[in-house]
Order: C-alpha cells, then structure tokens, then sequence
C-alpha cells in the first residue's frame, strides 16, 4: 500500500501496541515489576543522564505506561505524551513545568469543579495564581493576560454544562501573548475534537473517563502539540536554561519539539511521583481501542435523550450542543462535527427539590460522581460534585441548583428514556 494515512478507529487499535518484542504477545503485557536490568555501567550511566531513552524505574517510565502514551500521542496528533496517575496529576505536571511562584495563568470559569478547586487553592500554595475569565467572551480572557501570566488553559466541552469553546479563538489570543494553550480534551476525546488542530500547544486528559471508558480506572495523560516555542521568551526556565538536577542540560534545546513531554516526565514526574498503575494503563489500552465506536453511539443516545428531554412538560431547560437549536450549535459542528459529546445539563421546573428527587428515583442509571462510563449516569452537580463552589460559582460553571448531569452510555436509548421518564415523573 502507498502511504495510506490510518484511519482514527485504526490507530485507536494498532497505535503503540505493536506485538510485544520480548515474546511476541499480542496484546501488550502488564510490565508488573518496579525496575529494569541495566545492560552495563555505561548504559545505567547514560539512562540517568538523559543520553538514552529506556526503562529504570516504573516511577518515571514502563512499557505498559509507554504504549499508552503512544496511542494518545497518535489519536491526538502529538510528538510525545506522559501518562500519569489521574487527569488531576496531569494537570499538576503540566503547571509544575510551566509556572514559577509569582506566575499566574487565565483560566476559564466554565470548567470541571475538582479543576477549579485544584487551581484556585491547592495551586495557591505553590505560588501559582490563577485568572478567571470568561469562556464566551474573549475580551475577559484579554483582559485577564499580564506580564506573569504563563499560559491559558480551557476545556473543549466544558463539564458539566456541554458547553463548546471557540478553541480556535483563545488560540490566537495565546500566540499573541506569546504564552501555550492548554486544553483539557477529557469529554470530547481526539474522537470528536483535535485541539492541537486548531491551535492548541498542550493537551491534557483524564483518562478515567471516556477515553479508558469502562469505569474501572484512574488515569490522565498529558499531550506535547511541538508546536511552542520554549526558549524565545526566556519565560520558561525549566525548558530553557541549565537543568542543575542533569548536570546543566537544557530540555528544549536537546529535546526540541518533544521537550515539554520529557520535562513533565524527567522533572514533573520525577520528584513528584504520580505514575500511573502498570495495571491501569493496560486496562485504560484496552478501553482505547472501542474509542470511536463507543464514543459515536454515546453522542447519538446522548442527542436523543436530549431532544426526549427537551419535549418534557417538566423540564424547563436543556443544555446540549448537539440540539439544532442551541447556542451553542455553530460550535459544535465546528469542533465536533461528530457529535456534541455525552454529558451535558437539564434543569427541572422543581429547581433543587426536583433535582435532588431524580437523582433519588432512577433505577437503571447510576447515581454517581463520574463521567465517560460504558453505562449511563446521572448527578445533582450543586449537592456533590460543584458543592465546595460559591452560589456564584455554581452558576458560572453550569451548575446551578436546579441543574441536573447526565453522562448517556450504551444501553438501548429507549430503555434511557424509560428509566428518567419515571425517575422525574
Ligand atoms: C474528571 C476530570 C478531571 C480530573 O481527572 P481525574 O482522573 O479524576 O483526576 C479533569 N478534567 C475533567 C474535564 C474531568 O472530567
């Protein structure tokens, strides 16, 4: 075959998981072991001084963990990746490579809860300083940039409200500050949206949700775009200047476009340790491949509930891009011509009370704190998930009192409807 560009459903099966070198497995093995045999003194000297690519210790690096991140770096069209414990120690490494204490960064307040807690109070005692901004309005985000600012960071389909970012847009506004893009690709996965096609430098998942997508494990990865400029600025002194931890040597300059990926590893990971489970990054590699097709049907139930919903003489709002009539549309077809994702936000005419009694009455949804599951859930985000966010914050984020979250799975879309046509009745 001439060089046929693989199709997404076939890199979701074959990319990184060649058969296993050492005894021809298919399937790539559970590395379970915390260390690796070194060849000799020189090749143990040149792992440690970065000279060589390989296997030390399960900390910093595994096989199991390294065809993970093969796979994420071919479906999101990356130069590298690092896997790590959770979406949250992603995000964690990402901003330790980044940020200096006094920096600040913009982030949008339509955002993930645990994101906003995690940027604006456990970040604070690292001397990092979040901006809030506004993801539908891009003057606040101009607005929000200062001479410290060191990056900006959104989510593609924002959790919960469903809602779209004009990924694009805030991209232009971070080349023009000279400062990366950040975006947080955990609902719509590289399935329905590449943000590093529109401009994104960094990627970052929680592979605990759609992308491991049966419930069973915790994960995130990071994605290096190779698309930014580390060392122009001198804004960025772990990637540009002298490294003290390996003997003066400069990321950027060695690694070049994979040098973001190799600092999250060999400094980020390194001396802060969330590695990801041998264990967990097999099963989020066997999850990954059913991407596409578990994806697809998830977005086609999540549009019929959706517009079941919407004719529901008791409920008053439905938040799903994926409807004709959402503000949010023109986005959607723009980033995710294949469908709007499977989570998003309805509001019941009984507010709080009504809510909380939905969540209270299903039968064959799950009442839970998750996303991305093969089976439907559903959650009352004010009393759980946003409930350490002020009444001001609930309503930025989406997450009013009266708002209600469904992630729509795989079960027939008929026997969804069922289930919440008596749960709110
Ligand atoms: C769950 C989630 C996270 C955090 O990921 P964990 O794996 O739970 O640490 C970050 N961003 C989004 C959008 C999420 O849904």
């Amino acid at each position: 075959m001439a060089d046929r560009k693989p199709g997404f459903d076939t890199l979701a099966l074959h990319a990184g998981t060649a058969p296993d070198p050492a005894t021809g497995a298919r399937i790539t093995p559970i590395y379970q072991t915390t260390s690796f045999v070194f060849n000799d003194v020189q090749h143990a000297s040149d792992l440690f001084a970065l000279r060589a690519f390989g296997n030390i210790y399960t900390r910093i690096m595994n096989p199991t963990q390294g065809a993970l991140e093969g796979k994420v770096t071919a479906l999101e069209g990356g130069t590298a990746s690092l896997a790590t414990a959770s979406g949250h120690a992603a995000q964690l490494l990402v901003f330790h490579t980044i940020m200096q204490p006094g920096d600040e960064f913009v982030a949008v307040r339509q955002l993930y809860g645990g994101s906003i807690n995690q940027f604006s109070h456990s970040f604070k005692s690292f001397g990092w300083h979040v901006v809030w901004a506004d993801a539908e309005d891009m003057g606040s985000i101009e607005k929000a940039l200062s001479p410290k600012t060191k990056a900006i960071f959104i989510e593609s389909i924002a959790n919960p409200g469903g809602r779209i970012t004009d990924i694009a847009a805030v991209a232009a506004i971070a080349r023009k500050a000279g400062v990366p893009l950040i975006v947080d690709n955990t609902l719509a996965t590289p399935y329905l949206c590449r943000p590093l096609e529109h401009g994104a430098n960094i990627v970052v998942h929680s592979l605990t949700k759609f992308m491991g997508g049966h419930g069973n494990s915790m994960g995130g990865v990071i994605v290096d775009g190779g698309n930014f400029d580390w060392s122009k600025s001198g804004r960025y002194p772990l990637l540009s200047e002298p490294n003290g931890s390996y003997h003066g040597l400069k990321l950027h300059e060695t690694f070049g476009n994979i040098a973001f990926a190799i600092a999250c590893r060999v400094l980020g990971l390194r001396d802060l340790g969330p590695a990801i489970a041998p264990l967990n990054a097999f099963l989020i590699l066997t999850g990954m491949e059913t991407l596409g097709l578990r994806m697809q049907r998830q977005c086609d139930n999540a549009l019929k509930v959706a517009q079941w919903l919407k004719n529901n003489p008791r409920v008053s709002w439905v938040n799903y891009a994926g409807l004709a009539d959402d503000k949010h549309h023109a986005l959607a077809q723009k980033y995710c011509p294949r469908g709007a994702g499977a989570v998003f936000t309805f509001g019941l005419k009984g507010g709080h009370e009504a809510g909380v009694k939905t969540v209270s009455s299903v039968k064959l949804l799950s009442h839970l704190a998750n996303v991305g599951d093969t089976r439907s859930l559903i959650i009352h985000p004010a009393s759980t998930t946003h409930s350490q966010l002020s009444a001001d914050q609930l309503k930025l984020a989406g997450a009013g009192p009266d708002v209600v979250r469904l992630s729509i799975g795989l079960e027939n879309v008929e026997d969804i409807i069922a289930d919440l046509d008596q749960a709110i009745s």
